[in-house]
């Protein structure tokens, strides 16, 4: 059996066979559905982890913390202290303040468990190139956070921001 592009079975479908396609679709995991009842978008794609348009993950769940963190349960007053130093990084800049922020954890620039690379500012589904926050409090959060053990290369810390 070959492999076909969904866009192409649906091109050439009428109405009825568009939706009969687009069910099994959903019921076979190609397609999933935004569960954010205010949003609904259909249609998102398997390899899609979060909603493209309100960010809602594929449980449900609006972007919230998610730090990989393999010694044992975060260290709370370390994560609030990172958050407190990303909000008033944003507020001191006038930049609009994302949903969330996600750093990679890199073995990079020598440090075997900073965070270097900046990652992704997260607003909604909508993803944009992190600001360089080298130098700041944010960094220093960082640095206090990841300094305990080495994270394994490849992990991602995200931390979510008040509105
Ligand atoms: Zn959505």
């Amino acid at each position: 059996m070959p492999t076909v592009e969904l866009t192409d079975l649906l091109s050439h479908a009428t109405d009825d066979q568009a939706d009969a396609i687009r069910a099994a679709a959903h019921t076979a995991g190609v397609l999933w559905k935004c569960r954010n009842a205010a949003c609904a978008t259909d249609d998102l794609p398997r390899s899609a982890r979060r909603c493209a348009l309100c960010g809602f993950d594929r449980e449900g769940e609006p972007i919230g913390d998610k730090v990989s963190y393999p010694y044992g349960p975060v260290p709370g007053d370390l994560l609030t202290a990172l958050r407190g130093a990303l909000v008033e990084w944003f507020t001191e800049h006038g930049r609009p303040r994302p949903d969330a922020v996600t750093f990679a954890y890199t073995n990079e620039n020598g440090g075997a468990h900073d965070c270097s690379d900046w990652g992704v500012l997260h607003f909604g589904g909508r993803t944009e190139p992190s600001c360089d926050f080298s130098g700041t409090e944010v960094a220093e959060a960082l640095i206090q956070l990841t300094d305990f053990e080495v994270p394994f290369s490849g992990a991602e810390m995200t931390v979510a921001l008040p509105r």
